[in-house]
């Protein structure tokens, strides 16, 4: 039986947390084991650069389409499908670019989604199916 996580069962180093500085920890952390942007520029090859540029550009669009959807459920204004579809449009150019580089056939991106996710839920969804997540035994 795993222990359950408790959120403020803290390490014994961090007892005194309100004394330790534990942003300072952090930040020392954070510049010891983020890897060196030097590191990353070195292995660097025009491939992984239109990959990660591709990549940035899909969350970006993703932000972009989630930024629509928010206006309209959050702040009640009318839905603007005309962005919506201009933000999906926008995502799906920087998937296709990480496809075309990368010689996949969305088309098999959607396959493999489809049987992952009737193998999951096979024809309706289900809270219990998505906790179990059988695709993934
Ligand atoms: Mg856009």
């Amino acid at each position: 039986m795993t222990k359950e996580f408790d959120p403020f069962d803290t390490p014994e180093m961090f007892d005194d947390y309100e004394e330790h500085n534990v942003s300072e920890h952090h930040h020392k952390l954070t510049t010891r084991l983020a890897k060196p942007g030097e590191d990353i520029i070195k292995s660097l090859t025009p491939e992984k650069a239109h990959l990660l540029h591709m990549a940035v550009g899909a969350s970006g669009e993703t932000g972009e389409l989630l930024d629509a959807i928010k206006k309209h459920v959050i702040y009640n204004q009318e839905l603007n499908v005309e962005n919506v579809i201009e933000e999906i449009g926008d995502a799906l150019f920087y998937l296709q670019g990480i496809c075309n580089t990368l010689n996949i056939d969305m088309a098999l991106c959607k396959i493999h989604n489809i049987v992952k996710l009737e193998k999951r839920y096979g024809e309706t969804y289900s809270d219990e199916a998505a906790k179990n997540r059988v695709d993934k035994e």
